[in-house]
């Protein structure tokens, strides 16, 4: 099903282009999110295809109607495996001739070059031209940082990272290249962007989210939508997109991908609510549905969150589609059906539109049925395969099934990949900087060790070319470790390189998928090799994995890395602590001893020299933690918590003492904030409140800070978090110069969930918060 794939080396592109070291892509000096949100969140014009979708429907069958509503996978149609697959021809005669299949996807470790796609999905839009009907075929892939299965793509960082440059704009130009690279290679459709909220660091989609916080997100995910829909989803340029996973999936009680988790509604609609809401306002196309289950409810029967939320309140127009087999799982796993027939019509009555079922028939025969048995309405049916159609419709793929091939000149563009080395170096989050050890001089001799330091895998993650990523004879050859960015700054003799442990992918505990395992190499080699460098460069962290192969017990990182880093701590020579990881792993042993501490995320192709240009001080870094990073593996905790939570009560409560904070982030500048003033003291419910405020940058080289605006409500009749993030600006100043930024609160951001589930605005005292300024005002 989903499997490894080994072969074939990549395609790697561009391989005479050579990185600027200093060009800036966002020349914008000032980045406001909510500007930016304003404007992203408008979709293009509507076409109307009411006429075009009334002819179909009046003249389709039951079959062919639910033919739409199903999905498979590509190993359907092929044989063969891996990047040696064939379309099949008996297969595409079965899948699109006799069941109409309205879609298909793959998931298992197809990395196609363009023009193998081009010939595969060809032969699927032909096939489907010689139906009754001749309705196209929608092919949807995981273009999660990039177009994940088309070789030589671009690359960016993975979205936990992108957050962390709290750069929309960054985030939008991501998406528009991925947007053209998905479509070049003749796939209209990506499930992303991920709109879950990394609340829960032991959740191994962690990395796969903007962060913990709700208004980041929403930014960001916005952005994404945008960036792959464009104004014109019908333009050759852009793809539709796809919000997942809808909703409360990131937040499990036990931290396991696909476990139950318990969110009263409130909460769900004050934390887990808003990017969806906010994306979907944005005209998102499609949308992915909770593959696990809250308060009980799996996602994929809700009909409260699929059917009255979505489409009634929010207004949503386009199609559902499901998760992975999750019809079937409604039987297997969550035991809420007795059988599949009837999890379908569960899952059907609930909202969902089309079933990834994705590798047998057994969906379109069950729906068929019950159809005519009258379990399920007509009427229901219609309404999802209008739906379905009509994106059909908005994408283009009637009148034009493939893209114009004159598409694939536009694939892998030397810019983009500086526009993804861009993104990598503005994530960079340098976390701790003793003495301002960094940046080192590149003089320096410096020890690089540690088994995220000559890794792609690691830099990339899962949904790289495979979904596990962890395929590294299919990456580009030409891309930079940290290790080779390092050498190629300050040459090879300045460089020793020891490995010291590794992470290997081993099967899990029930020989499933592998899984990552470390593993000590040469610990006594690099503790030798310390001794003749200036300062060690450590690079530790995770290697690659996706859902839930990556589940963890304990979010501790891994035993043969602590010990590595111990033994070069009693070397007595500086350390550089460089964390390549998709989640915070606990580092409270190491992290004292370690002199600078840099976060990478998951930065992509471009990470290594960008970390390497951090380092040597080419780039200035700006990055901020988009998570609270715990400092012990049970101190979970996020930032907006309630402020009873962590002060030393009467009662004994534990100060608040993370790892790193949310919002971290240092520079090889300095700051300063002042004049933070407010336009009134007092408001009305429907005024906007105006915020001001100055910050310079007093050291002596040009810097970007991110300008985080926080709001505290200081009473409320459901217990007030100690704050919220409401607003930030990505501010590019000189060395001596100073901006003044003003931005605009409204109702929304000082109203919050109440406990009859609707927004909540209580009047009495609020407070700003900025850089360490705050002002307070009264709502009345
Ligand atoms: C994941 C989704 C993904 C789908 C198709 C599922 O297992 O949960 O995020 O879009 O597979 O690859």
């Amino acid at each position: 099903m989903r499997k490894s794939a080994l072969a074939v080396c990549a395609v790697s592109l561009s391989l005479c282009f050579a990185l600027q070291p200093l060009m800036t892509i966002n020349a914008q000096s000032v980045v406001d999110s909510d500007e930016f949100f304003q404007r992203a969140s408008r979709p293009g014009p509507e076409r109307d295809y009411t006429q075009k979708i009334d002819d179909l429907i009046k003249r389709m069958t039951l079959e062919e109607k639910v033919g739409q509503m199903t999905q498979l996978t590509l190993g359907m149609i092929v044989s063969g495996s891996d990047q040696d697959v064939r379309v099949d021809p008996a297969k595409l005669d079965k899948a699109i001739g006799k069941y109409g299949v309205g879609s298909i996807l793959n998931v298992a470790d197809q990395a196609l070059t363009v023009d193998k796609w081009h010939e595969i999905i060809g032969q699927i839009q032909d096939a489907s031209k010689k139906t009754r009907l001749a309705i196209p075929v929608l092919y949807g892939i995981d273009s999660i940082h990039g177009a994940t299965y088309v070789r030589g793509s671009t690359m960016f960082p993975q979205e936990i990272g992108m957050a962390a440059t709290f750069n929309p704009e960054l985030m939008k130009r991501a998406a528009e290249i991925t947007a053209i690279e998905t479509r070049a290679a003749a796939i209209p459709w990506s499930f992303s962007p991920v709109l879950d909220l990394g609340r829960n660091p032991l959740w191994p989609r962690f990395w796969e989210t903007f962060g913990e916080d709700p208004y980041l997100a929403k930014v960001m995910g916005v952005a994404f939508v945008r960036g792959l829909e464009g104004s014109d989803v019908a333009s050759q340029n852009q793809v539709a997109s796809s919000l997942k996973h809808y909703m409360g999936y990131s937040f499990p009680l036990t931290g396991r991908d696909r476990t139950p988790a318990w969110i009263p509604e409130n909460y769900l609609r004050e934390y887990f609510l808003p990017t969806f809401d906010a994306a979907v306002k944005a005209g998102a196309r499609t949308i992915m549905v909770n593959s696990a289950e809250i308060n009980g409810v799996p996602g994929h029967i809700n009909r409260h969150v699929l059917t009255d939320i979505l489409r009634t309140e929010l207004g949503f127009k386009g199609f559902v589609v499901s998760d992975w087999e999750d019809i079937k799982k409604l039987v297997s796993m969550w035991r809420i059906a007795p059988n599949e027939k009837d999890a379908t019509r569960q899952a059907i009555m609930a909202g969902i539109d089309m079933s990834m079922v994705p590798l047998d028939y057994s969906f379109a025969d069950h729906l068929t049925a019950l159809v005519k048995e009258g379990a399920v309405p007509q009427s229901r049916i219609d309404e999802a395969v209008r739906r379905i159609l009509r994106v059909k419709f908005e994408l283009g793929l009637f009148e034009k099934p493939m893209p114009d091939a004159s598409l694939k000149a536009k694939f892998g563009l030397p810019e983009y990949r500086q526009v993804s080395l861009e993104a990598a170096r503005e994530s960079i989050t340098l976390l701790k900087n003793s003495n301002n050890i960094l940046p080192l001089a590149k003089t320096t001799k410096v020890l690089v060790t540690g088994p995220t330091s000559d890794s792609l895998v690691s830099l990339n993650n899962g949904w790289t070319y495979v979904w596990q990523g962890s395929e590294e004879n299919l990456y580009p050859k030409d891309r930079h470790t940290i290790r080779q960015a390092i050498e190629a700054k300050v040459g090879a003799n300045n460089v020793t390189f020891v490995q010291g442990t590794k992470i290997t992918r081993a099967p899990g505990p029930s020989n499933a998928t592998p899984t990552d395992q470390d593993q000590e190499v040469d610990i006594d080699a690099a503790v030798r090799a310390a001794q003749n460098v200036d300062v060690i460069v450590l690079a530790l962290g995770e290697g690659s994995y996706c859902e839930t192969p990556g589940n963890i017990t304990d979010l501790t990182i891994g035993a043969p890395q602590i010990k590595l880093a111990e033994a070069l701590k009693a070397t007595g020579k500086p350390i550089v602590l460089v964390l390549v990881e998709g989640r915070p792993r606990i580092i409270n042993r190491i992290a004292d001893s370690a002199n600078a501490i840099l976060m990478a995320y998951n930065p992509s192709h471009e990470g290594g020299t960008a970390i390497a240009d951090v380092l040597f001080g080419d780039v200035n870094p700006s990055g901020r933690l988009p998570y609270t990073y715990p400092r012990t593996a049970n101190g979970l905790i996020n930032y907006d918590h309630k402020p009873f939570e962590t002060e030393n009560t009467s009662f004994g409560n534990m100060a608040f003492n993370p790892q790193f904070g949310f919002g971290d982030g240092l520079s090889y500048t300095t700051f300063a904030y002042s004049d933070l003033k407010l336009g009134k003291d007092t408001i009305s419910a429907n005024e906007e409140l105006p915020v001001s405020v100055t910050v310079k940058n007093t050291g002596n080289r040009a810097g970007k800070e991110s300008v985080l605006v926080y709001v505290s409500d200081l009473v409320a009749s459901i217990s007030p978090p100690g704050r919220r993030l409401r607003r930030f600006a990505k501010v590019n100043l000189e060395a001596g110069q100073s901006k003044t930024l003003t931005f605009k609160l409204r109702r929304e951001d000082l109203s919050f969930i109440g406990t009859d589930n609707k927004p909540t605005l209580e009047p009495g005292d609020f407070e700003v918060k900025v850089g360490g300024l705050s002002q307070k005002f009264t709502l009345k």
